[in-house]
């Protein structure tokens, strides 16, 4: 219903408060402000539970400037749980947590007061990430997407505690096969970034019983509070905190690095959320009739340009970069986010730590008010400082649509993916062999420079590499699906750009053909640790290209113009094949110049080398006959050669 509250006009008429909102604590006493500016009366009540009980003490705040309310408690009130409620239109709305409650209780109800410092685990002063490369440019990270749960809850894990941030600290952990399972398996694998789905406090899942159900997490609750279910004890508002960072000084004290994966985009409840219950409307979009816009199809969008929205994001993205040493953010539906909000986002971040990763999808699920031109989305990517979005034309020209079950890509023999494929093996930027009309999405060049483009073809969205191969190729022997897998997995790690793995594709993961695993429990989701057993040759073949990708240069260019001038597409080669060289001597590379095919079709192919005695990097079924200056390459194979 339109009404003067709801009009969003009427929000650009709020006050603007440039302070520090929430609790500030100390021994000696506790601040609490909260911005309200609809709100003719504020109240802060006081817990000694996390979600039962009444009240022990209840405050009227104090009205301040710009809009805020405000209250300061002396003494110590460490342990004790708190919400606020505003009044509005004459009526008193829902209790809620802080919204920048850096600790809540069991299900995020109530939030807690803390001393942080309480929370540091031994050692976290002198936490330091790990270098990734020797420039640490964006392009040198090997990303694995992966769930806290899945990676740990398989019986099979050797992992104690399961599906907790504290099985992913475990170390020499193994399958009853005796192989490497969780922090081992991923140290061993040698990809340099974990981006780990949702690990905020999210609504979905009861955190007494997180058995009982399953979820990604992609349903903000408390967006500067961990998820109480991956920790042993979520009632207690200091363990999640203190759980999370252990696993996070671990992942760094092993060579790994830690991405966010951030869901500003909507919240999980709408008229109920914890912004919507102090500031009515303020925090999201509008349809022109008042009601809430839905670009995310999770009922609402947030609306990053406004001023007190925007304010968050940043706050809350630099608290978690600082007080959790983050080193990554990937953010969900960028494209609804809007372009500013997102550079002062990377500004910020850059200047705490210069080589952190930043990268979104640069699309939404749905129409936004915001114009296509003010937001982050793909097409818009070239003005984007420092963010990468996510290269769905290499995804979809490798395996083939997403939206399309039965549809196939350049791997599984599909005529005309060609020129989707040296799309991304360019990562997107301009060079002059690509027919930019035969790209499947893009039609034209999106990338300033690689490292403004995620190369991958699979992620936890959507059926898994796997199964897809199964769906679009029913007929294919289980032999062949293997060898479109590896050669799909070769294309994205030798491509320009930064690589995406999916956890578990180094070893077939399924999930039982399941499209849509959010909420789908364990038996489809877990990472079943005896598949590395069973498809070791396929882990090892991943191993090795990873390693082959980190030594060299060649495949980690940081320019557009690099790409343009070292990248050479031999224009005479079969149908469903693509052979390019690169100049690695210009590159600083090693290998002088290196060859790479890879044959997508159901027949042997043969290849011309260009001149010169090439050795045989890698392949997998590549006969060379060095005499001729001809390679063969079997049925869906990939081959790298090089010249030293
Ligand atoms: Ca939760």
């Amino acid at each position: 219903m339109m009404n003067e509250i709801n009009a969003q006009s009427n929000y650009n008429q709020y006050p603007f408060y440039n302070g520090e909102l929430g609790l500030i604590y100390s021994k000696k006493n506790s601040s609490f402000r909260i911005w309200s500016p609809s709100a003719k009366e504020a109240q802060l009540l006081l817990y000694k539970d996390g979600e039962n009980g009444q009240p022990f003490k209840t405050i009227d705040l104090t009205k301040d400037i710009n809009g805020t309310w405000h209250t300061t408690l002396t003494g110590d009130w460490k342990g004790k749980f708190y919400v606020f409620r505003v009044m509005i239109n004459s009526k008193w709305n829902n209790e809620i947590p802080d919204p920048y409650a850096k600790a809540v209780g069991i299900n995020g109800k109530r939030a807690m007061v803390i001393d942080l410092k309480d929370t540091d685990p031994q050692g976290w002063v002198n936490d330091k990430s790990p270098a990734f490369s020797k420039y640490n440019n964006a392009v040198d990270a090997v990303i694995y997407e992966l769930h806290v749960r899945d990676a740990g809850i398989d019986e099979n894990s050797g992992i104690k505690h399961k599906g907790k941030f504290l099985g992913l600290a475990e170390l020499g952990t193994h399958s009853k096969e005796g192989l490497a399972t969780g922090l081992s398996h991923l140290k061993e694998l040698g990809v340099t970034h974990i981006h780990l789905l949702p690990f905020f406090d999210y609504a979905s899942v009861d955190e007494s019983k997180p058995d009982h159900q399953y979820n990604w997490g992609y349903d903000p609750l408390n967006y500067n509070v961990p998820e109480g279910s991956y920790s042993t004890n979520p009632y207690d508002g200091i363990t999640r905190i203190k759980e999370l960072k252990q696993m996070i000084e671990t992942f760094h004290k092993n060579g790994l690095r830690i991405i966010f994966d951030a869901v500003y985009n909507h919240t999980a409840l709408t008229e109920k959320s914890n912004f919507n219950q102090l500031v009515p409307g303020y925090y999201y979009r509008h349809k022109q009739d008042g009601e809430f816009s839905n670009a995310t199809g999770c009922n609402n969008e947030t609306a990053s340009e406004m001023p007190m929205m925007r304010k968050f994001m940043i706050e809350s993205i630099l608290y978690w970069a600082k007080e959790y040493h983050i080193d990554g953010f990937r953010f969900d539906l960028m494209g609804v986010h809007d372009i500013e909000t997102m550079n002062i986002i990377s500004k910020e971040l850059h200047k705490i730590k210069p080589d952190i990763i930043l990268y979104g999808e640069g699309w939404t699920a749905g129409d936004s008010p915001l114009p296509d031109s003010l937001r982050a989305l793909k097409k818009n990517a070239w003005e984007l400082n420092g963010i990468a979005v996510f290269s769905d034309d290499i995804r979809d020209g490798i395996k083939g649509s997403v939206f399309t079950a039965k549809d196939r890509g350049f791997v599984s023999g599909k005529l005309g993916m060609e020129e989707s494929v040296k799309f991304g093996i360019v990562a997107a930027c301009e060079h002059p062999q690509i027919d930019y009309s035969k790209d499947n999405y893009s039609k034209h060049a999106f990338a300033a420079n690689p490292g403004n483009t995620v190369t991958y073809c699979e992620c936890h969205d959507n059926n898994t590499l796997w199964d897809k191969l199964a769906l679009s190729m029913p007929d294919a022997s289980v032999e062949d699906r293997k060898a479109m897998q590896q050669l799909a997995l070769t294309i994205v790690l030798t491509s320009q750009g930064i690589p995406f793995l999916h956890a578990g594709t180094e070893f077939l993961r399924s999930k039982n053909g399941v499209e849509n695993s959010y909420k789908s429990g364990d038996d489809i989701n877990a990472i079943k640790w005896s598949l590395k057993k069973e498809n070791i040759d396929v882990t090892n073949y991943v191993k090795q290209l990873i390693k082959i990708r980190k030594e060299h240069p060649a495949f980690r260019m940081t320019t557009a113009k690099q790409v343009a001038e070292n990248i050479l597409f031999d224009q005479h080669v079969h149908e469903r094949t693509i052979a390019y060289t690169i100049n690695g001597a210009a590159l600083k590379d090693k290998w002088e110049t290196i060859f790479i095919a890879f044959n997508g079709s159901d027949a042997t192919k043969e290849f011309s080398l260009p001149d010169g005695h090439w050795k045989m990097a890698f392949d997998r079924g590549a006969e060379i006959e060095p005499a001729s200056g001809k390679i063969q390459l079997k049925k869906y194979s990939a081959a790298i050669l090089y010249k030293d």
